[in-house]
């Protein structure tokens, strides 16, 4: 099997004008445009061979002639050829095999950098696999044909979609098999659920809030939930399997909501304990507060308000007003969890946010739990910037 599209011309060599050597070579999976020496013309996902300022090799990666991340590092200290990215799939392989059984077969088999396949995502969804390439350079670099291989030699999946950018002007094509027709069904934990690969928000399902919505689960028994921002409703038919008396799940997306109630069904549950409210969360939170409204047990997970670096501290402040309005409508001894997704607010950050949002509600919080994304969304120890996904449970009086 060939992977790499760009395997049999030459590849761009290029030279570090800043000592990143150490870095790259603990897996710092980056160069950026303004460590090197020049930026030739090549085309996007060519393979480059990185020297440092002494012209010794350090490396080897895909190549982005325009944005601001240059190479994507496959290899520092390896050979790149198709025999390492046949063990490094191999590997993310046998992690999966290792975490799940036949109780999940929804999860991130291939993480990108995570698992040292720069750029490369792929979410199963029982005998459905969806790829994603993250920009022109994986675009121009990964054999999406010998990927889709692979997944039929290995694991006997022969529906592959690839899925384009959300701004695309299509939704994506099939790599193997017909285009998905409609909702594809899978088990996450022994719960049901189905998820429209094509027309859906990401992939379809939003894996990576697997575990939190377990502890969702474990804390939902006799209680009242409130979900918002509840896309097809994960958490909420977590929480109405492990005994919620009631559940409102609120997002702006409609569709979402429809498949939010036809989760719900999926699994039995009884139709008059689940609403599902088309509705902006902001919006929702006021008009509950001034309905005097409380919920015992509340999820907040917002889509990231931070996507880029000059966002934060607009972000930071949305975050802080949204847990606040959430808090408002917390009843005593309740549990909230908040949450983000923005790589960019840093743990740090994001404890600031809780606490000053649980100060301006004028309440008082204990953690229960700090949480983050499960290990089928793996990242480079050196680069905590791929750690994006915050969780903190708190239990509030
Ligand atoms: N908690 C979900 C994932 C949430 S993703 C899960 O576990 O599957 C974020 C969701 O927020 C998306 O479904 C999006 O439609 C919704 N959203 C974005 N802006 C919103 C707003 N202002 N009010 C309500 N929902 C919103």
């Amino acid at each position: 099997m060939q992977f790499i599209l760009t395997a049999n011309t030459d590849p761009v060599r290029l030279k570090l004008v800043r000592d990143r050597t150490r870095m790259l070579k603990q897996g710092w999976p980056w160069v950026y445009r303004d460590w090197l020496a020049e930026t030739p013309n090549a085309p996007a996902g060519s393979r480059v061979v990185l020297h440092d300022k002494d012209n010794s090799i350090v490396g080897f990666g895909m190549y982005d002639p325009i944005g601001p991340l240059a190479v994507r590092m496959c290899a520092a200290g390896e050979r790149l050829n198709d025999e390492l990215i046949l063990s490094r799939l191999d590997t993310a392989l046998s992690l999966r095999r290792a975490l799940f059984d036949e109780r999940t077969t929804g999860y991130r088999l291939i993480a990108g950098e995570g698992d040292g396949l720069p750029g490369l995502t792929c979410d199963l969804y029982a005998d459905h696999a969806v790829l994603k390439l993250d920009g022109d350079a994986p675009a121009g670099f990964w054999d999406v044909e010998a990927i889709a291989d692979w997944l039929a030699d290995r694991l006997s999946i022969t529906n592959v979609f690839l899925k384009y950018r959300s701004d695309a002007k299509t939704r994506g094509r099939a790599v193997r098999g017909p285009m998905p027709a409609g909702p594809v069904q899978f088990v996450e934990n022994g719960i049901r659920f189905q998820a429209d690969l094509v027309q859906g928000q990401k992939t379809g399902f939003f894996f990576d809030q697997r575990e939190n919505r377990a502890r969702i689960g474990q804390l939902a028994n006799g209680r009242q939930v409130l979900n918002l921002f509840a896309y097809t409703g994960g958490f909420s038919i977590y929480a109405g399997m492990n005994g919620a008396t009631d559940v409102t799940s609120v997002d702006l997306a409609k569709p979402a909501m429809e498949e939010a109630d036809r989760n719900w069904a999926l699994n039995g549950l009884p139709p008059d304990h689940h609403h599902a409210i088309a509705a902006d969360a902001f919006e929702f939170l006021e008009q509950a507060k001034a309905q005097k409204r409380t919920w015992d047990l509340i999820v907040v997970d917002p889509p990231s308000f931070a996507p880029a670096e000059r966002h934060v501290v607009k972000a930071t402040a949305s975050y802080q007003s949204l847990f606040t309005a959430a808090l408002n409508v917390l009843s005593p001894g309740g549990i909230i969890a908040l949450s983000s997704c923005s790589s960019h607010i840093s743990q740090a950050m994001f404890y600031d946010i809780c606490e000053t949002a649980v100060s301006k509600a004028r309440r008082q919080a204990t953690i229960l739990g700090v949480h983050g994304q499960p290990a089928d969304h793996p990242f480079p120890l050196i680069c905590r910037e791929l750690q994006y996904l915050k969780f903190i449970l708190l239990r509030v009086r």
